[in-house]
């Protein structure tokens, strides 16, 4: 696996390529580091940090927020993948493209296809699987405490009209 070009570490979720194709493994890394000149004028460089964002956002958040869904009503998982086609579908082109325009054009298509996988995730995903129950008796803990506080506060509110 190739690595980082200015801390030598293996890149995860936050990966980061220049226009040259150069791998780092976080924008900090990627700042650190002297890029032609023209890196930010290349035509897929928006659409390509708008999709690696989207992706580094969706991948850290969507376990919880099937967890929210299961514990709070919302999101559904079918709402979730509503939100997930619309973000995908802003990068349509890319798709047909199929990563053969340089190297934006085939990371986006990358995200695509990782997009696809996390679709995937969430709809096979079943909270009775409880793969994460430390996660699960976190948020229940939250919830309660939510509700107590939400009570809490009622109380406080009819004391003062009473
Ligand atoms: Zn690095």
């Amino acid at each position: 696996m190739k690595r980082c070009k200015v801390c030598r570490k293996k890149p995860t979720i936050e990966r980061r390529v220049n226009s040259e194709g150069v791998l780092f493994c976080s924008t900090d890394c990627y700042e650190e580091w002297e890029h032609p000149a023209d890196d930010c004028d290349h035509p897929y460089v928006n659409d390509y940090e708008m999709i690696r964002l989207d992706y580094i956002k969706w991948a850290k958040n969507y376990i919880v927020r099937l967890y929210e869904g299961f514990i709070y009503g919302y999101p559904s998982p079918r709402y979730l993948l509503e939100e997930l086609d619309e973000v995908v579908e802003a990068y349509y082109q890319y798709r047909l493209l199929e990563g053969r325009d340089g190297i934006y054009s085939e990371e986006i298509h990358t995200y695509l296809l990782k997009f696809g996988e996390l679709r995937a995730a969430i709809q096979s995903w079943k909270v009775e699987d409880h793969q994460n129950k430390r996660l699960f008796k976190a948020m229940e803990r939250e919830r309660n405490a939510r509700w107590t506080k939400a009570k809490e506060e009622l109380e406080a509110r009819w004391l003062e009209e009473a």
